[in-house]
């Protein structure tokens, strides 16, 4: 079987970078060890093995789609809802009270990486059903949670989150669902929810959509929106009966096409009954709860996307001949054999750069998910740095893996050539699959705005100071190393250079022009998040350091920090340049500019 991503890398990150077993002295953790753990990422990959990497292709080329009214799905998706609960793809990281296994958060993710990686059409369906027993456990009263929560966790129903609507995209604020409260304590929910990933199909015996909608005096805009859980079949006397929930279609995609994206209809018999999930109003509050959750994932699915896909294209380079090194005397000298084309240095600056950016961002992903872990076992003015310092880094765990990652699956689609364009390879599935990434869950655009708009400047900064400190550590024992002083010399001026950025911007903000502000905030995610994984790269650097024999691994990990150092990270200059240009060339203009 093709290799769709490096155990031995996800293992080495976990278990040394991020030192997982730091986390497990915390008491929520007491039962796990790091043998326990590496068992169950074990068991995990030998089921993506067997299930799910061998009908990845399947699943494109039979998509997910409506047949006789009814959402079909891979059969291969059963599989997955029946395994999802022994393997820990559901409720791995919740309370045992509520069926869980209290995992790290970090190795949760680790679990996940390989999933997707094996099958990315496959963790949205156990990931929603994951996010929405999640919001139950937090904000449902006790009834919610005895109806709906165990049949949740063995992966029997289904989870959605149903926030768009057709006029209703980036901008919640414009959502006009409603749900108007009924004598028995329930709600009459009216309404139509387009575009919810794994809402329907024939493997799951009922689906718990947790809809944003609103109760009428709710007020106008995100205020005044509530959170309903509504299942597609509700309790009733006897058993379940339908709740008036109608998929009405399946959206036919590019990419992730064994995963239904479904357009559903509430109360088109004016018999569609919701439950509260929270207090009235404040819904979108308790949404983000899944949304933040599902930003990281969403970030990760990209890294493993781009995992996979330097893979193949890995392969396809050792053993595709194709022309004569240049020493060997190049084109001319027909009587050498032709080389394989890893050998010529443009193949492996391709390589490079799919391997920089696809570690870089695992890298980021558990960063993000151990940061999730100390906030969540540690108390007070602790655990409130790591919350900060989570809420800092989300945008950028959503974005740099999306973005870069689709680049770096369009430089590996480029490393087969033609043959990268033909259906016969599976660098064009990654290319279609990689796309959706930038866009739901908040599109690059909306999480630039969040990053700039609200991140750095919260709290006074509070969350960019942590952040700075956190990079000044990695810094320090970089510089312990002579080889990586440089690096870390390097990384600073970075730092000083964000720095000069703020000051630029900040003016813009305090008089209130928010316009030219946020005008390039795209820039300056691509800014900041190269920083980042720049950081991850020297911690990963400075890991690799501590024996003296350095072996073939480790020296790929240093040689790998040093191409991201110089053809990646060097590009903030550029970027940095464009950000402080005076004249703001994209703000609405007396004369239209684009005729
Ligand atoms: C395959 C798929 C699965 C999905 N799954 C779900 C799901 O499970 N549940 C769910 O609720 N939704 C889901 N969605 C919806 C998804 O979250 C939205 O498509 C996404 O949030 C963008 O909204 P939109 O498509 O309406 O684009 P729009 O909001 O119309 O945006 C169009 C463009 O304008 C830009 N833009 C919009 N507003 C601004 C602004 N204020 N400032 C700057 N730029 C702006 C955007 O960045 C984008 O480039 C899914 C979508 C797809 C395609």
């Amino acid at each position: 079987m093709a290799q769709y991503l490096s155990v031995e890398t996800l293992n080495w990150l976990l278990f040394e970078v991020f030192n997982v077993e730091s986390l497990l002295s915390a008491s929520r953790f007491q039962d796990h060890d790091v043998q326990s753990l590496r068992q169950i990422l074990d068991t995990v990959k030998k089921f993506a093995d067997s299930e799910l990497y061998p009908v990845f292709r399947e699943m494109d080329a039979d998509p997910a789609r409506m047949v006789d009214g009814q959402v079909k799905v891979h059969p291969a998706v059963g599989t997955m809802m029946q395994r999802a609960s022994d393997l820990g793809l559901i409720g791995s990281t919740f309370d045992y009270e509520h069926g869980g296994m209290q995992l790290p958060a970090t190795v949760y993710q680790g679990m996940s990486f390989v999933v997707d990686a094996a099958n990315n059409h496959m963790t949205g369906y156990t990931g929603l059903t994951s996010g929405a027993a999640g919001l139950i456990i937090e904000f449902g009263d006790d009834h919610l949670k005895q109806t709906y929560l165990p049949k949740m966790m063995n992966g029997q129903w289904a989870g959605t989150m149903c926030l768009t609507e057709p006029q209703a995209g980036s901008s919640l604020s414009d959502i006009v669902t409603e749900a108007h409260p009924q004598e028995d304590g329930s709600y009459k929910i009216d309404g139509q929810k387009i575009w919810i990933s794994g809402g329907d199909h024939q493997y799951c015996e009922n689906f718990i959509h947790l809809v944003l909608a609103r109760i009428p005096g709710g007020g106008p805009g995100t205020k005044g929106i509530s959170l309903l859980v509504v299942p597609k079949l509700r309790p009733g006397e006897g058993g379940l009966v339908p709740n008036d929930v109608t998929t009405v279609g399946d959206f036919q995609k590019m990419g992730q096409r064994g995963y239904t994206t479904t357009h559903l209809v509430f109360g088109e018999n004016h018999d569609c009954k919701g439950w509260l999930v929270g207090k009235a109003h404040r819904g979108l509050e308790s949404m983000f709860l899944l949304m933040n959750g599902a930003r990281i994932h969403v970030g990760r699915h990209g890294a493993a996307i781009a995992s996979a896909a330097y893979y193949a294209s890995l392969q396809f380079a050792k053993e595709r001949p194709q022309g004569r090194r240049l020493q060997a005397g190049g084109a001319k000298n027909a009587s050498q054999d032709q080389t394989l084309i890893i050998n010529h240095p443009d193949v492996r600056r391709m390589l490079l750069t799919q391997k920089a950016i696809t570690e870089g961002s695992l890298a980021l992903i558990l960063q993000a998910s151990f940061y999730y872990d100390k906030e969540h076992t540690l108390e007070g003015e602790e655990s409130k740095r790591y919350h900060e310092l989570l809420e800092l880094l989300t945008p950028m765990v959503k974005t740099y893996p999306s973005e870069a990652g689709k680049r770096s699956v369009d430089t590996g689609l480029q490393v087969l050539g033609g043959a990268g364009f033909c259906d016969e390879y599976v660098l064009q599935q990654y290319y279609r699959d990689i796309r959706i990434m930038s866009i739901y869950e908040g599109t690059t655009g909306i999480q630039s705005l969040d990053l700039l708009g609200r991140k750095i400047f919260m709290a006074d900064g509070k969350a960019l100071m942590h952040l700075y400190q956190e990079i000044e550590s990695t810094l320090g024992s970089a510089r312990e190393v002579a080889d990586l002083a440089v690096y870390a010399d390097q990384l600073k001026q970075h730092l000083d250079l964000n720095q000069q950025l703020l000051q630029h911007l900040a003016p813009l903000a305090a008089k209130g022009d928010f316009e030219a502000l946020l005008s390039d905030a795209t820039l300056y995610m691509e800014f900041l998040s190269n920083v980042v994984v720049a950081w991850q790269w020297l911690k990963m650097a400075r890991a690799a350091y501590p024996q003296k024999d350095h072996s073939a691994f480790m020296a790929a990990k240093v040689h790998t920090m040093k191409f991201f150092f110089q053809y990646e990270l060097a590009r903030n200059h550029s970027v940095a340049q464009i950000i402080m240009q005076p004249e703001r060339l994209t703000i609405v203009t007396p004369e239209e500019i684009l005729d």
